[in-house]
């Protein structure tokens, strides 16, 4: 266990954030990592309780609590207090594939339910993870793991986000052919295009990318898997096929329609034009993303953003690295508690605010938190030519378990960029008509229960594809079961 007195002696210390009036100026990274001495000191605050809630995944109140991927926190963090860096890293790796990602972008369900954080601050969890990872690239103990021998089946992935390449790493390590179809220029899913460069640099995608290369997965980019030919050559030739395609249609705004109206964007389109972009850019400060181009510019205008989430905090932090003159994001929940009420005690999932760095630097830019509560939009006006110029907002509130207007609460306010940040209803209509998948009213492919196969073929489905709109550690989850499963079809029973 880390140090007896750790969590008494020492005080929990976070990666070290770049200043909002810094970090604006260009699309980094901007936590910045402790030294090795400080964070062996945040490992040492871990006291190994005993029951480890942070590694339990536990769904309490229908809300999960501690890391689905049940990595092995207590283990791994003595072993960082104690100077044994690779050690600790196998440990890690034994439950995870792509720490560099959850390290990144893990809300850190983990710390939600660390015992430390019943009375006190949690240990850095999340932090601790990030540092084995990248000590490992840095120190050479991540090297490709070639499999000596190959069984012969041959599986194809379609769709290459953290579920796909979950999916796609376990199955290889095991020794089956895989091979993994991908409809973007890259691999990574939303993660490479959705989650901007500042929560996850692209150049982590790729260095996994070319790791998984040379242990043999074969990736095919710029191949849309649609009906007909391409899906019925899949289904002829590989022994089994995983559909790991997210979940990607966008909720609509009856109102504002993108197709419709000038000026109105789905969020995630909005975020990938400006990380393709970015990718061909001389660097990543916001001049040579404005001088290469080539994306939909908040510069200069009021954005709108409907929806709260990791997607509109996302929107809010690239509009203002874009120029945007002001930021409003609209929530139609209240504002949730800044501490836990007895309603929510420990270790359960807090349902409290959470100022994201979106919001921090537009508070910092525009003087006031960008967040608009129990607000929807009502209606929208348009100019001449079509062009978004304003929209009028309403208060609303829950009655009776349905949302209903606040009467006179109307609020007009200027709007020439609005982003629809609502949410995801389910896998694109083609991606499953093409593998003729059934799906379920949250617009989820159907599996038999508690399992990824699609009961009487060779189609098996993981991720937001089978789970729903979720995060990237329940796709690395889900993409790790379903690997199990496909390889007790291949061969009768698994070892994954
Ligand atoms: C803007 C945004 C920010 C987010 N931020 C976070 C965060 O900070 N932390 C977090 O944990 N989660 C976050 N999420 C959620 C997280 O990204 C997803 O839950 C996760 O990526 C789902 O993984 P997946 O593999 O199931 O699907 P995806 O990542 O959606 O990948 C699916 C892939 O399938 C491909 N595909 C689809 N159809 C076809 C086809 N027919 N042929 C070929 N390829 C196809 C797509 O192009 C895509 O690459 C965020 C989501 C969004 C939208
Ligand atoms: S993957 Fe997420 S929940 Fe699991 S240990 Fe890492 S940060 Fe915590």
């Amino acid at each position: 266990m880390g140090k007896e007195t750790g969590f008494l002696e020492f005080k929990r210390t976070d990666n070290i954030d770049v200043l909002p009036q810094d970090r604006i100026k260009n699309f980094d990274e901007f936590h910045k990592a402790l030294d090795t001495d400080s964070r062996r000191k945040q490992a040492a605050r871990c006291m190994n309780c005993g029951v480890p809630f942070c590694q339990s995944a536990m769904n309490l109140s229908g809300m999960v609590t501690g890391c689905p991927l049940h990595n092995l926190i207590p283990e791994w963090n003595d072993e960082i207090y104690k100077g044994h860096d690779k050690h600790a890293f196998n440990r890690l790796h034994k439950t995870s594939n792509f720490p560099e990602f959850t390290g990144r972008v893990c809300p850190a369900l983990c710390e939600k339910a660390c015992i430390n954080s019943q009375n006190g601050d949690a240990v850095t969890v999340h932090d601790n993870e990030l540092y084995l990872v990248e000590t490992a690239f840095k120190n050479g103990y991540i090297k490709p793991e070639v499999p000596s021998i190959r069984s012969g089946k041959k599986v194809a992935v379609v769709g290459s986000g953290p579920s796909g390449l979950a999916v796609a790493d376990e199955l290889n390590h095991r020794g089956h052919i895989v091979e993994v179809y991908e409809r973007e220029d890259e691999i990574g899913g939303l993660l490479m295009y959705g989650i901007p460069n500042m929560k996850l640099d692209k150049s982590v995608i790729k260095r996994r990318r070319k790791l998984m290369e040379d242990e043999g997965i074969v990736f095919h980019t710029n191949t849309n898997i649609v009906a007909g030919e391409k899906a019925n050559e899949l289904l002829n030739s590989f022994d089994a096929v995983v559909l790991c395609c997210g979940s990607k249609k966008a909720r609509s705004l009856p109102i504002a329609d993108p197709e419709k109206v000038k000026g109105v964007y789905n969020a995630v389109d909005f975020l990938t034009q400006t990380t393709k972009a970015l990718m061909k850019a001389d660097s990543t400060s916001v001049e040579a993303l404005e001088k290469q181009g080539g994306f939909i510019s908040a510069k200069g205008k009021n954005v709108v953003i409907v929806g709260g989430g990791d997607t509109g905090n996302d929107c809010i932090a690239t509009s203002i690295r874009h120029g945007a003159k002001s930021v409003t994001a609209l929530e139609m929940m209240p504002n949730p508690p800044k501490e836990r009420t007895d309603k929510n005690p420990w270790p359960e999932w807090p349902k409290v605010l959470k100022t994201d760095y979106g919001h921090q630097e537009a508070i910092y830019l525009y003087g006031k938190d960008p967040r608009e509560y129990e607000t929807t939009v009502k209606t929208i006006a348009v100019d001449k030519k079509g062009n978004i110029k304003q929209i009028e907002t309403v208060k609303v509130t829950f009655r009776d378990g349905k949302l209903v207007e606040v009467p006179n609460s109307e609020k007009t306010i200027k709007c020439e960029m609005l982003l629809i940040a609502a949410g995801f209803v389910g896998c694109e209509d083609y991606t499953a008509e093409a593998f003729s998948v059934r799906r379920s009213q949250r617009g989820t492919v159907l599996t038999a229960d508690d399992s990824y196969h699609v009961a009487g073929s060779k189609i098996f489905c993981a991720g937001d594809m089978h789970r729903g709109q979720s995060l990237v550690v329940w796709a690395i989850a889900e993409g790790r079961a379903c690997a199990r499963e496909v390889d007790e079809y291949l061969m009768g029973y698994s070892n994954l």
